[in-house]
């Protein structure tokens, strides 16, 4: 690797780190003879998380930190004044399957700033993906942005290569858009990702009739959003996400607490750091809608808002909704039980189908891994004494499982039944 496409490197990989838009779930393209790479098992694994969460092992990279544009809250804005770089095509070709080979990756996130227009870029960003794929064969999984504004056509030629397309809506309601990037609009965003999703569906239907058609975005598409930059609340924040969800078939709304990285800017919070904890709130409430049956409304409404940052945001619903329980686990039905505090879908499958063989107790419900220090107050079952939720009062249950290692009344907190 020449010193020029290094230094490309290091200053294009800085300004890709910011996009947390990246993950490899959902594919599966086997190696082929003379092909390189894989999307599955063993070494084909592809994607792989730091310990901040963010998503390793992918070659995270952009086409160009160059932008015409100038939204608030990203360091790669027109008026930085940051170094600035643009890779060729074939540099960046060249460069993934030189990573590859050498084991760093086992795969590609390419996104790009927006150089003369978004379609420029676009075929751009295609030229490489399609070289990867089609010149050396490239087997690994690749996730490319789509630009804002880019054209169905471009869209269409890039979902034949991509294992994952997104677009960001970073912003979740269009007027606050508007505010930070006066650029853009919500429609820029959201017709590629009805591109894609038409894509997706036509693709479905295409397979159905010819089992080798191509593949088109098989690990589907996803999206970010910034969260701490405006002003809305959670309760805004989810309401977009469970629209996507139902609306594009989006796979994955990504949550990113806004960095303050222009601090200058005057339409920006001033905060010291980005605000994680409600990040990790606001993954576990998506969590909630995608695989606990919750609506969107259920988890923060109008006279609710936010989540609650001192607890996640199931127990919360729990403690908000004690007339709910408790719930009997060798009765209620399958959606109940997934509402249970320290039930988690694995386990709520395994006590529906161990219950047709015999009433479960406590010690059942351990062995399944159940957290019953959490789920005692809201369950009854063979053996279990009933002292619930109702009884106990959710303040005194919220004190219990937020501060274990206080006293209160003189004496340890403690919910009656042990561990
Ligand atoms: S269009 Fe993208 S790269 Fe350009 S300033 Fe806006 S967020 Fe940054």
């Amino acid at each position: 690797m020449n010193d020029n496409v290094l230094q490309k490197l290091k200053t294009l990989a800085k300004s890709a780190k910011y996009d947390v838009s990246c993950s490899s779930s959902g594919t599966v393209r086997q190696n082929s003879a003379g092909g390189l790479g894989n999307t599955v098992g063993g070494m084909g694994i592809c994607h792989s998380f730091s310990e901040d969460g963010r998503c390793i092992a992918l070659l995270k990279i952009m086409l160009t930190n160059y932008c015409i544009y100038d939204c608030a809250y990203c360091i790669n804005r027109r008026t930085n004044d940051i170094r600035r770089a643009t890779f060729t095509v074939d540099e960046l070709v060249e460069l993934t399957i030189e990573f590859y080979r050498r084991n760093y990756i086992e795969g590609l996130f390419l996104s790009s700033g927006i150089i003369h227009s978004p379609d420029y870029t676009m075929e751009r960003m295609v030229r490489v993906v399609k070289q990867l794929r089609e010149v050396h064969r490239f087997n690994g999984y690749i996730h490319m942005k789509s630009i804002p504004g880019a054209s169905r056509e471009l869209i269409d030629e890039a979902g034949l290569y991509a294992d994952r397309m997104s677009v960001n809506l970073e912003i979740p309601t269009e007027a606050n858009l508007k505010l930070l990037a006066p650029e853009k609009d919500h429609r820029s965003v959201y017709k590629p990702m009805k591109y894609i999703q038409q894509g997706v569906l036509q693709n479905i239907e295409d397979r159905k009739k010819f089992r080798k058609a191509p593949r088109f975005v098989p690990a589907g598409q996803s999206t970010q959003m910034i969260v701490g930059a405006t002003d809305e609340r959670d309760k805004d924040i989810l309401r977009v996400s469970s629209i996507l969800y139902q609306q594009t078939q989006m796979r994955r709304v990504y949550y990113s607490g806004y960095i303050p990285v222009n601090s200058y800017d005057k339409r920006l919070p001033t905060l010291k750091q980005a605000p994680l904890v409600r990040e990790n709130r606001l993954y576990q409430a998506d969590w909630l809608m995608r695989f606990y049956q919750y609506r969107a409304d259920e988890i923060v409404d109008d006279s609710y808002p936010d989540l609650d940052l001192e607890i996640d945001p199931k127990l919360s619903w729990a403690l908000r909704h004690p007339e709910t329980f408790p719930v009997d686990i060798n009765k209620a039905d399958y959606a109940m039980i997934l509402r249970v505090p320290g039930i988690g879908v694995k386990s709520a499958q395994f006590i529906v189908m161990s219950r047709r063989h015999g009433r479960l107790n406590a010690s059942h419900l351990k062995k399944i891994g159940i957290v019953m220090k959490k789920a005692q107050c809201f369950i009854t079952c063979n053996e279990l004494p009933t002292f619930t939720v109702q009884e106990a009062t959710p303040e005194y249950v919220r004190k219990v499982l937020t501060e274990p290692k206080k006293k209160a009344d003189g004496g340890q907190l403690s919910i009656i039944f042990p561990d």
